[in-house]
């Protein structure tokens, strides 16, 4: 299978990527009130602060909701890519897709983790599998 195209990546987000070739799940945060944002960006929604850092997250939450899009066909992703909205414990919701689980046996609120997935120009994509233990 050929590698998932490099992502696209705005200057907000180069730490978020940066930590994904570390094997790290990372999100933005506000220096000043703490609050979790995803996905990254330039000022904080809460108090309006430009000051941030990134924290590592643990990896696991829930699916919220899932799809498989069938039009246009993009041939890097195959047939049965299944794109999820996730739930991180931590609060926070990221977009991704979700590995070694059909569709028909997703579940809303099934336990989930990252891993990562190898992708062109060396960077690595972070996707989600039913969770162990
Ligand atoms: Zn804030």
């Amino acid at each position: 299978m050929n590698l998932r195209p490099a992502p696209w990546i705005e200057r907000d987000g180069i730490p978020f990527w940066e930590a994904a070739k570390r094997g790290e799940l990372v999100a933005q945060s506000c220096k000043d009130c703490g609050v979790l944002r995803s996905p990254p960006r330039p000022m904080c929604p809460d108090c309006h602060s430009v000051a941030n850092e990134f924290r590592v997250l643990s990896g696991r939450g829930t699916v919220y909701t899932w799809v498989i899009p069938r039009y246009p066909p993009i041939p890097a992703y195959g047939e049965g890519n299944i794109v999820a909205v996730i739930n991180l414990d931590e609060g926070v919701r990221v977009v991704s897709n979700l590995r070694e689980i059909e569709y028909d046996d997703v579940t809303a609120d099934m336990r989930v983790e990252v891993f990562f997935e190898d992708a062109e120009q060396d960077y690595k994509i972070p996707v989600f599998r039913p969770a162990t233990a």
